[in-house]
């Protein structure tokens, strides 16, 4: 099943071209890995699949409709993608509040069995009750997981979630993408500096360079490829 079809996307920022991509189709259950070198357009990228930004040119196709640069889906469609940033964004309150706060705004009923699962398999279990602007940057990006996951997104966008994070953490965040992923067959793209990453996680990888996908291919043959 196919999530995502990309047709010419371009995106131009003050005269510069930063994306430029003539096709690029993304199915169910895959892990696609981003890589390429640091003003590649890889966070465009993901912020057009996150429908945060609009392109200049070229049609999104996602779940079996349309969108360009004049349409957007709407928020239902929208909140089927979630995305985890590099640096999270974390309210004042506790670990508990902040984890359910995307359930809260969306009024919508939870099974919170489910979300001690998730907190607990996050090793966050003592940290609870804790204030989340006190957490250490590995706690953090545990936390804000666990707040993208708890919805059951379809969609998972990562932009370089584990940099700077020691081993430990880096594992516990791994581990969580890739059962995500499989209880769920959901739907995961990565942008990573980390080839090692990609080669744990990923189904697939990428490389983007000046705004185009230079290679994309299954792992295996991406890593073995001359
Ligand atoms: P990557 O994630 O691969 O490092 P980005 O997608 O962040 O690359 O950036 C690609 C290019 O687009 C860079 O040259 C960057 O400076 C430029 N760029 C990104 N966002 C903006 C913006 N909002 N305004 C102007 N230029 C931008
Ligand atoms: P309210 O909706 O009145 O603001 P809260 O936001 O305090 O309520 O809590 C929402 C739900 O989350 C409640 O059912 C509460 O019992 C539960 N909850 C809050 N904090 C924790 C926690 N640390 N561990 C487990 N459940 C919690």
């Amino acid at each position: 099943k196919v999530i995502y079809n990309l047709q010419n996307i371009s995106k131009t920022y003050s005269d510069k071209t930063v994306l430029d991509i003539d096709s690029l189709t993304i199915r169910k259950g895959e892990i696609l890995g981003l890589v390429g070198p640091s003003g590649a357009g890889k966070s465009t990228l993901l912020r057009i699949l996150n429908f945060i930004e609009h392109t200049d040119s070229g049609e999104v196709h996602f779940l079996g409709k349309v969108y360009n640069k004049d349409s957007l889906p709407d928020l239902h469609t929208r909140r089927k993608v979630t995305t985890v940033f590099q640096r999270p964004y974390l309210m004042t309150s506790s670990v508990y509040q902040n984890i359910i706060y995307p359930l809260k705004i969306r009024k919508q009923n939870y099974d919170s069995q489910r979300v001690e699962k998730i907190i607990n398999k996050l090793g966050l279990t003592q940290l609870k009750n804790q204030r989340a602007d006190k957490l250490s940057g590995g706690e953090a990006q545990r936390v804000s997981l666990a707040r993208a996951l708890i919805f059951n997104p379809e969609v998972i966008l990562l932009d370089e979630p584990t940099s700077n994070l020691d081993p430990a953490n880096v594992k516990i965040i791994e581990d969580m993408i890739a059962d995500y992923r499989n209880e769920f067959n959901a739907t995961v793209v990565m942008v990573t500096h980390n080839v090692f990453q990609a080669k744990r996680l990923a189904t697939k990888v990428s490389l983007l360079y000046k705004g185009k996908i230079v290679e994309i291919n299954d792992k295996d043959e991406f890593f073995t490829n001359p």
